[in-house]
Formats: structure tokens, sequence, C-alpha cells
């Protein structure tokens, strides 16, 4: 299973708390409490699964920057003068980075 089957599953999942309050009719439970707590976790989990699956840089005013975080890492030249520069993650949020097309 990739991460990215593993987020379609838990975004399904996440339904079912957020179901389960709705169908309860009933505002400040402690179900509904728990439901929330729940549906936070899972939600937590899928943002947690997605910084896992590596993204394609954005290209921003000429700089090379995180399409998480937005944190610019510098212009091609200083990309390609910084031969280890291509890091696998952003350092700034640890987004999986994909660097296809950067030479
Ligand atoms: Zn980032």
């Amino acid at each position: 299973m990739t991460e990215v089957d593993a987020i379609k599953i838990l975004q399904n999942l996440n339904s079912i708390p957020l179901l389960a309050k709705k169908l309860t009719k009933q505002k400040d439970t402690p179900l509904t409490a728990y439901l929330e707590k729940e549906a936070e976790a899972i939600g937590i989990a899928i943002d947690a699964l997605e910084a896992q699956v590596p993204k394609k840089l954005e290209i921003w005013n000429g700089q090379y920057q995180c399409p998480a975080c937005e944190s610019q890492f510098g212009n091609k030249d200083d990309v390609d003068d910084m031969a280890n520069a291509k890091k696998p993650y952003c350092h700034f949020c640890g987004q999986a980075l994909d660097w296809g097309g950067v030479k």
C-alpha cells in the first residue's frame, strides 16, 4: 500500500466521526467531543502522510520554493551551484520534494 492509498482510506474513515456527530444532533456531549478528537487525529495522520508524498517544486518569481510551506531555496543558478542542494525533504517543514525537471 502506498501513502496515497492510505490517505484515501483515512479520508473515507474521517467522514465517519463527522457523520456520526451530525447524526447525534447533539452538541457538547462526551460522544461529540470524542468524535471531534477522532476526526482531528485522523486529519493529523492525513497531513503527516501527505508530507511523505513527494511534490514538485514550485517556481515563484524565478525562485524554487517548497510546494507546502512556500519557503524559497534559491534561483536556478543557486541550486545549480550547490550540487547537494537538492534535498529529498524541505528543511523548513519536512515536505518530501520532487526535483524532477530541475536540472
Ligand atoms: Zn516546506
